[in-house]
């Protein structure tokens, strides 16, 4: 049992180092998004590109529309591309963003897309990469960014 947890917490650490370069990939595949980001409301350009544990990236931008309520953030385009096609584990997320498209400050994940991640993510071992440029990110773990949140396994 001890053995398992100690296997366990190192496989737990190994997920939350995430490579230089494989980040630097994410943040250029995010970047590439906001190219595809439909805002003609706010003009706030939201580009994601999420890591799925099978090594798989799932791509998303934000979709606004003349309703509000229907706009859909980047985070969660992406979330929903992957979980439609079956893949429901994920490792990483990375977000980028700016009015006009012009990336001057992270843009950070919203309340509901946190919630979102929460559904499908570990909290301890998501990695959420905010971005402003190859050599300007941080990586938040899903916990840092929605601590104590509430998860299926409140109602297990
Ligand atoms: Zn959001």
């Amino acid at each position: 049992m001890q053995e398992r947890l100690q296997e366990y917490r190192k496989n737990e650490r190994q997920e939350k180092i995430m490579d230089k370069k494989q980040i630097e990939e994410m943040i250029d595949l995010a970047v590439r998004q906001l190219d595809y980001s439909y805002a003609p409301y706010s003009n706030f350009h939201v580009g994601a590109a999420l890591l799925a544990k099978n090594g798989t990236y799932y791509t998303g931008c934000n979709i606004e529309n003349a309703g509000y309520t229907a706009t859909n953030c980047a985070e969660r385009t992406a979330f929903f591309k992957a979980v439609s096609e079956g893949v429901k584990e994920f490792q990483a997320i990375c977000i980028v963003g700016g009015k006009d498209g012009v990336i001057t400050e992270y843009a950070a994940p919203c309340g509901v897309c946190r919630q979102v991640m929460m559904e499908f993510c570990n909290p301890e071992t998501f990695q959420i990469i905010l971005a402003v440029s190859k050599d300007k990110y941080d990586v938040f773990t899903l916990k840092e960014l929605l601590p104590l949140g509430f998860g299926p396994a409140n109602l297990a």
